[in-house]
C-alpha cells in the first residue's frame, strides 16, 4: 500500500433542509408522520422526512388523475417531450450537487455517482424525451395506460427513480413515484427540478416513506399500472396483490448472476471485470457478478490475480474521489451481509479479504472473495447484495452453462473469452436477461434490462421500455 492524501469532494455544494414535506400537486406538504435519512458513512442524521399515509397516497393518486385527464394527455407529444429533454438539461446543469447529495445519503462512492449514475440518469431522460413524439414507430396506436405507481430501491436512488419516470411521462402517464426510505433525498431533489422546469402541478407525485407507504400505492384503486423494483419477497406480495384488479405490472427484482471466466480469457481484463462486477456500488448492485465461475485450469492465477487488486481498493470515505467502496446502504443491509458471510464460513467455504481499516462510525464491510464454494452453499444461491464474491470453478462449457444456470434468478451473466463463437454458444444457453462479454455492468438508456425467473418481468430501456407504458 502507498499514501495518498485524501480529496475530499466539497458537500457545500448541496444544501440540505432539516425537513421535507411531501410533493403533491406540485407542491410541498407536510404530513402526520416523520422518519429520519442518515449517512451510512457517518451515521449523521441528515433531515427529516415525511411518511405518507394512505390519506396522502390517496391525494397523490387524485392529483395524478387529475392531471393526467386535463393535462398530460392532451398535450401534443412534442410538448411532452420539450419537458422531458428540459428536465434532462437541469439534471445535467445540476449533476455535481445532485451527485454529491446522492453520495451522502446513499454511501456510495463519489466517483460512481458522478461518473456512472448522474451521467445515465440525464442519458436515460434525453432518451426517452426523443421517443416521445415517435410512439407509433414503436408500437401500434400508442396510448397512454393513465397513472403509474412506481416503487424503487435505494441501491441506485435517482437512476431507479430516471427508469421509471422518463418513459412513463415520454408515454402520456403521470406517476406517484415512493423512493426507498433509505435515500429520499435525491427524489426530493428531483421533485424542485419538475417545479424548476414548470412541469404541470400532479404529472410527477413523490410519496416518501417504508414499506407500508408503498403498500397503500401498489393496493391503490385508483392507479392503472404497478412498477415495482426490489427485492424477489416483496415482488410477490405486491404480484399477489395486484392479481386479478386489472393493473399492469411489472417487476425488476434480485439477482445472483454468474461471472464466467474460461482459460482463453485476458486475466487482467478478467480480473477487471469481476471487481467491477462485485464492488462497484458495494456490491449494492442487483446485477452484480456475485459468483465467479472460472475454468478450473487457470482458477489459481485468476485467484492470485484477483486479490492483489483488491489489496489496492480504497473502502472509505464516499466523498473522497480516491475512494473505490463506499459505505453499506444500512444497517440492516450491513446485518444481512454478515448473516450469509457468516454461513459461508458454517458451510465450509474459505473467507478472504485484504487488510483494510475500516472506520469507526458509519457501516461498513471489506471486500470479501468466498473459494471453495460449493452450489448447494447459501452464499452460492442466495442474493448478498454486499461487497461478497462467491467462486466456483468447472471444466467444460456446459458445465459453466448448468452452473450458471443453477440459480432462481435470471437477470444477468458476464462470459469472459476471446472466442467470439464460444461468446454467442454461451449467450444462447444463458437464462438471464442480459449478457455480457468480456465487460460487465455496461448501462445504455437505448438497451433493455430486465430479467427471467425470480429476477421478475419486463423489460426497462430501449424501445421495450416504452411498451411497460403503453396500452
Ligand atoms: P425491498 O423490496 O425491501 O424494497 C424496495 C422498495 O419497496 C422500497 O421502496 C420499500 O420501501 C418498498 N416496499 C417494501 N415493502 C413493500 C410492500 N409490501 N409493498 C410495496 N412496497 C414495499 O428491496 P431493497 O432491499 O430496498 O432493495 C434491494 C433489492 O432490490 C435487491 O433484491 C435487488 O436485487 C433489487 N433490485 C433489483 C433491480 C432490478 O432492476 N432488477 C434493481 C435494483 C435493485
Ligand atoms: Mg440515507
Amino acid at each position: 500500500m502507498f499514501e495518498y492524501a485524501p480529496a475530499p469532494e466539497s458537500r457545500d455544494i448541496v444544501d440540505i433542509k432539516p425537513a421535507y414535506g411531501l410533493f403533491i400537486d406540485g407542491a410541498f406538504t407536510d404530513a402526520n408522520n416523520h422518519f429520519k435519512t442518515v449517512n451510512p458513512a457517518s451515521e449523521e442524521v441528515l433531515a427529516e422526512i415525511s411518511e405518507a399515509d394512505s390519506a396522502d397516497v390517496d391525494r397523490a393518486v387524485a392529483a395524478a388523475r387529475k392531471a393526467y385527464e386535463n393535462v398530460w394527455s392532451k398535450l401534443p407529444a412534442a410538448e411532452r417531450a420539450k419537458y422531458l429533454f428540459r428536465i434532462a438539461r437541469i439534471i445535467q446543469e445540476r449533476s455535481r450537487e445532485l451527485a454529491v447529495l446522492e453520495s451522502i445519503d446513499n454511501g456510495k462512492p463519489i466517483r460512481e455517482s458522478r461518473d456512472v449514475d448522474l451521467p445515465l440518469v440525464a442519458a436515460h431522460f434525453f432518451y426517452y424525451a426523443g421517443w416521445a413524439d415517435k410512439l407509433e414507430y414503436a408500437v401500434a396506436d400508442p396510448r397512454p395506460l393513465g397513472v403509474a405507481g412506481q416503487v424503487i430501491p435505494w441501491n441506485f436512488p435517482l437512476l431507479m427513480l430516471a427508469w421509471k419516470i422518463a418513459p412513463a411521462l415520454a408515454c402520456g402517464n403521470t406517476v406517484v413515484l415512493k423512493p426507498a426510505e433509505t435515500t429520499p433525498l435525491t427524489a426530493l431533489a428531483f421533485a424542485e427540478i419538475c417545479r424548476q422546469a414548470d412541469l404541470p402541478p400532479g404529472v410527477v407525485n413523490i410519496v416518501t416513506g417504508a414499506g407500508e407507504t408503498g403498500r397503500a400505492l401498489v393496493e391503490h384503486p385508483g392507479i392503472d399500472k404497478v412498477a415495482f423494483t426490489g427485492s424477489t419477497e416483496v415482488g410477490r406480495q405486491i404480484a399477489r396483490a395486484v392479481a386479478g384488479t386489472g393493473k399492469r405490472l411489472t417487476l425488476e427484482l434480485g439477482g445472483k448472476a454468474a461471472n464466467i471466466v474460461f482459460d482463453d480469457a485476458p486475466l487482467d481484463q478478467a480480473v477487471e471485470g469481476i471487481v467491477n462486477g462485485i464492488f462497484f456500488n458495494q456490491g449494492h448492485v442487483c446485477c452484480a457478478g456475485s459468483r465467479l465461475l472460472v475454468q478450473e485450469s487457470v482458477a489459481e492465477e485468476l485467484l492470485d490475480r484477483l486479490k492483489t487488486r483488491m489489496a489496492t481498493l480504497r473502502v472509505g470515505d464516499p466523498l473522497d474521489k480516491n475512494t473505490d467502496v463506499g459505505a453499506i446502504n444500512s444497517a440492516a443491509q450491513l446485518a444481512k451481509i454478515r448473516e450469509l458471510s457468516q454461513a459461508g464460513d458454517n458451510e465450509g467455504a474459505v473467507r478472504w479479504s485484504p487488510p483494510c481499516e475500516l472506520p469507526d462510525r458509519g457501516f461498513w464491510f471489506a471486500p470479501t472473495v468466498f473459494t471453495g464454494v460449493a452450489q448447494s452453499h447459501r452464499i452460492a444461491r442466495e442474493e448478498i447484495f454486499g461487497p461478497v464474491l462467491s467462486v466456483l470453478t468447472f471444466r467444460t462449457p456446459q458445465e459453466a452453462v448448468e452452473k450458471a444456470n443453477n440459480t432462481p434468478y435470471g437477470l444477468s451473466a458476464g462470459v469472459w473469452t476471446e472466442k467470439g463463437s464460444r461468446i454467442l454458444w454461451m449467450a444462447q444457453r444463458l437464462r438471464a436477461g442480459v449478457v455480457w462479454a468480456n465487460t460487465f455492468n455496461k448501462f445504455d438508456p437505448a438497451s433493455p434490462f430486465g430479467g427471467y425467473k425470480e429476477s421478475g418481468f419486463g423489460r426497462e430501456g430501449g424501445r421495450h421500455g416504452l411498451e411497460a407504458y403503453l396500452r
